[in-house]
């Protein structure tokens, strides 16, 4: 794909990045499942953590082109922390700064943006997962605080972020005008964190149970107003998903490099195995879809940043490249043999961490029903 010259300059420069700061733990922390603080506080000091943050929040101020270049090239070489990083700058700053008022953005954003804490977002119930307006965390209003009671699983960096953006019902009905949505610190009381998951893949990301007994929060930190919950989680999962999308292309660039490199080195039958046709039409086909899905996802920001609808954009780009991602990491395997299988090669670890991109963020069955109802809303189809 060709990249304007800034985000070039940009994206060669994050490549190189990534290459010498957080690749050589990849593999060590898919081993040992160990979370990656380390690399968290390198992404720090080169403002990864809050990469669309405006400046006056002590974020780099960039745009969503930006952000799924750097989401792209950390996939590339580290999944795990790639969606820390995701997680951390689209779940929890991103509600934040797009529905927080001057005095939660002040009080939020420089410390998220910063890498002085750690954000995540509490939307997936046990009970409410693709159906999460089927919330049952209760948050209800006495005098100037909201007690909540409930638990969210299956959140990234749940157990050890410091800043929360979780949503709970204000209201009995089960209607989506109940739902709110609400900054929740690690330091409330009657907060702790439950069970923290053992995955197939990312498995240095942090994924954990979060738990609510009777924790007070403050009136204050209540974001917009009651009942725009269900919408700010809808519109929080829109932009997520140009993340998502990103990931998955990285995951599949990653796969591409190490098929192409094993192809012209492997030999069999007395010659590289890239020298047949087979393997040549699957490195073909590889590659002509991550520049499909690729182009699908930098759309999908584009239209972000310029402030269109870009909810459609999005949800192909992340159901497309993510399919993609899952099929292209799959005939990584199949280029490389029984190499391929083995774990002292990268690409079953690509092929386990990409499968997280066809559910998060919504499924691919969701992302074809948000397509599908954008399509009836449509007048002009192209
Ligand atoms: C590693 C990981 C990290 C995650 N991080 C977070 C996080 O940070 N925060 C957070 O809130 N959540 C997070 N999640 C949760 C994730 O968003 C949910 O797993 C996802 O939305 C699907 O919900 P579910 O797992 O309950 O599946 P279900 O909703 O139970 O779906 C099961 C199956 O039914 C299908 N299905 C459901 N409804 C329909 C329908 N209407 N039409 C057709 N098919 C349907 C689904 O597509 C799926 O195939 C994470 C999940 C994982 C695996």
């Amino acid at each position: 794909m060709i990249l304007e010259p800034e985000l070039k300059k940009f994206q060669e420069e994050i490549r190189s990045w990534v290459e010498a700061e957080i690749a050589p733990q990849a593999k060590e922390l898919d081993e040992i499942g160990k979370f990656p603080f380390d690399n968290v506080k390198k992404l720090a000091q080169r403002g990864l953590l809050g990469v669309v943050v405006p400046q006056e929040y002590g974020g780099l101020g960039k745009t969503s082109r930006h952000f799924a270049i750097v989401i792209e090239e950390l996939a590339r070489v580290c999944g795990s922390t790639c969606l820390t990083v995701a997680a951390h700058n689209s779940l929890a700053i991103g509600p934040i700064l797009k529905f927080g008022n001057e005095t939660q953005k002040k009080k939020y954003l420089p410390d998220l943006a910063s890498g002085r804490k750690i954000g995540a977002f509490g939307l997936t119930e046990s009970e409410a997962g693709s159906d999460a307006g089927g919330t049952k965390t209760f948050a209800s209003l006495n005098g100037n605080y909201y007690s909540i009671n409930g638990s969210k699983c299956f959140t990234t960096n749940g157990s050890v972020a410091d800043t929360y953006v979780i949503t709970a019902r204000t209201k009995k009905e089960k209607d989506s005008k109940s739902i709110s949505s609400f900054i929740v610190e690690r330091d409330s009381k009657g907060f702790s964190v439950g069970k923290t998951e053992k995955k197939m893949g990312l498995k240095g990301s942090d994924t954990a149970t979060i738990i609510f007994e009777e924790v007070k929060v403050p009136k204050e930190n209540l974001l917009g107003q009651e009942g725009e919950g269900f919408k700010q989680f809808l519109a929080t999962l829109d932009s997520g998903r140009i993340g998502i999308g990103a990931m998955a292309v990285g995951l599949a660039q990653a796969a591409l490099e190490e098929s192409l490199k094993f192809a012209k080195t492997r030999e069999q039958f007395d010659q590289p195995i890239a020298n047949f046709q087979a393997i040549q039409w699957k490195l073909a086909d590889m590659a002509t879809q991550i520049e499909a899905a690729r182009l699908m996802v930098h759309r999908s920001a584009y239209l972000k940043d310029q402030g269109k609808d870009f909810i459609k954009q999005a949800s192909m780009a992340k159901l497309f490249a993510s399919e993609v991602g899952r099929m292209v990491t799959y005939q990584a395997i199949q280029i490389l043999g029984g190499y391929g299988f083995m774990s002292e090669y990268p690409v079953e670890r690509f092929y386990r961490d990409v499968k997280l991109t066809e559910i998060g963020e919504g499924t691919s069955e969701i992302q074809r029903l948000v397509i599908f109802r954008q399509l009836l809303k449509e007048k002009n189809l192209i």
